[in-house]
């Protein structure tokens, strides 16, 4: 319930102009600003050199540029542009080549068919230059869109990319049965969003078991399925089916996002599991970074803390 709450207080806030203004000015304005807990840098660069770190601790990452509901064309395609003008860099820099991309930034708000064609490039590019890209799920208002996308791109065999389920959503025991049928990479998240209770389970129980349930099917039908998560119950599950299904390490992995439970990615990459970290960036990172504080309101603390110290 308190979840819940938090979410849609959080969300209400993602809106606010004022907030987003004060917030953009003071947020990432010194390497120690409160926001670069959560955010690579604005610039492809900074996540680049945020990548070669995380490579030298013997972690990968996937690379998000931040952006979201984009409001005309224009937009879509710069988002499009900036997607395929990243890649020369990745290459260039000699750094793993993953990127997560959240379709309404290529236009599905405006158009299905404009953002089908710049998911087409971006993964025709990326399919030439070695580059696996997972499509982000937002709200439930996209989830059966997002699938369609997802598999009529998957279907003209453009198969470097894969999805992502939630197990907040009452639906996914049936999308995980469709996206396994087709052999595709699944990322299992909990679910970032406010949901009615009409699509979504609003317990924290429910949404626990659902991810157990989930992961039982993932984990020994999946392929290479990505077990995203940071909740110690949540991996301590995954460890145990994989176990139990004599799933080697190397058939899967664990995600996290960047500066969340950094103790937790370091510990099970000692133990021998691949550990991927989710690296955003760029200008756009105020809705990115409010769902971070909707997740752990304890998050607030850290950010007036941190304006405390900066003032
Ligand atoms: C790699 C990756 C990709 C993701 N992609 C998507 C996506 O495409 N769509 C989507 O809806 N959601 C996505 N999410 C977010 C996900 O749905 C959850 O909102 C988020 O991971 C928190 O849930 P949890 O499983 O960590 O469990 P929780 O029960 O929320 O958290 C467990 C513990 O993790 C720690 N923790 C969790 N979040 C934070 C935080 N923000 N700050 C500090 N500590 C925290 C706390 O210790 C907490 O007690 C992604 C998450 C990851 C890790």
């Amino acid at each position: 319930m308190i979840d819940a709450l938090s979410k849609a207080f959080f969300g209400t806030l993602a809106d606010s102009r004022t907030l987003k203004h004060a917030a953009s000015r003071y947020g990432m304005r010194s390497p120690r600003s409160f926001a670069r807990r959560f955010i690579a840098g604005h610039t492809v660069d900074e996540a680049i050199a945020v990548a070669r770190t995380l490579e030298s601790q013997g972690l990968t990452h996937t690379l998000d540029l931040l952006g979201e509901s984009v409001a005309d064309e224009a937009g879509a395609a710069a988002a499009t542009d900036a997607y395929l003008d990243m890649m020369p860099a990745i290459v260039e820099a000699d750094v793993d080549r993953n990127l997560s991309i959240k379709l309404t930034q290529l236009g599905l708000d405006l158009d299905r068919e404009l953002c089908v064609t710049h998911l087409r490039a971006i993964l025709a590019r990326a399919r030439d230059d070695g580059f696996f890209v997972r499509i982000d799920m937002e709200d439930s208002r996209y989830t059966q869109v997002t699938l369609d996308i997802f598999e009529q791109v998957w279907r003209e065999g453009l198969t470097n990319v894969g999805v992502v389920l939630q197990s907040a959503l009452r639906r996914s025991e049936a999308d995980l049965t469709r996206v396994l049928a087709l052999g595709a990479r699944v990322r299992l998240v909990k679910g970032a969003y406010r949901e009615p209770a009409s699509v979504a389970f609003q317990s924290r129980r429910e949404v626990d078991e659902a991810y157990v349930r989930l992961l039982g099917r993932l984990l020994p039908h999946g392929t290479f399925p990505a077990v995203a998560t940071h909740d110690e119950a949540m991996l301590g599950a995954a460890r145990a089916i994989a176990q139990e299904h004599g799933v080697a390490q190397d058939r899967f992995e664990f995600q996290m996002l960047f500066g969340v439970r950094r103790d937790l990615q370091a510990s099970l990459r000692a133990e021998g599991y691949g550990m991927r970290i989710y690296v955003p960036f760029g200008r756009e990172w105020f809705p990115y970074f409010m769902r971070r504080l909707g997740e752990r309101p304890a998050n607030v603390a850290f950010v007036v803390s941190s304006l405390w110290r900066e003032r």
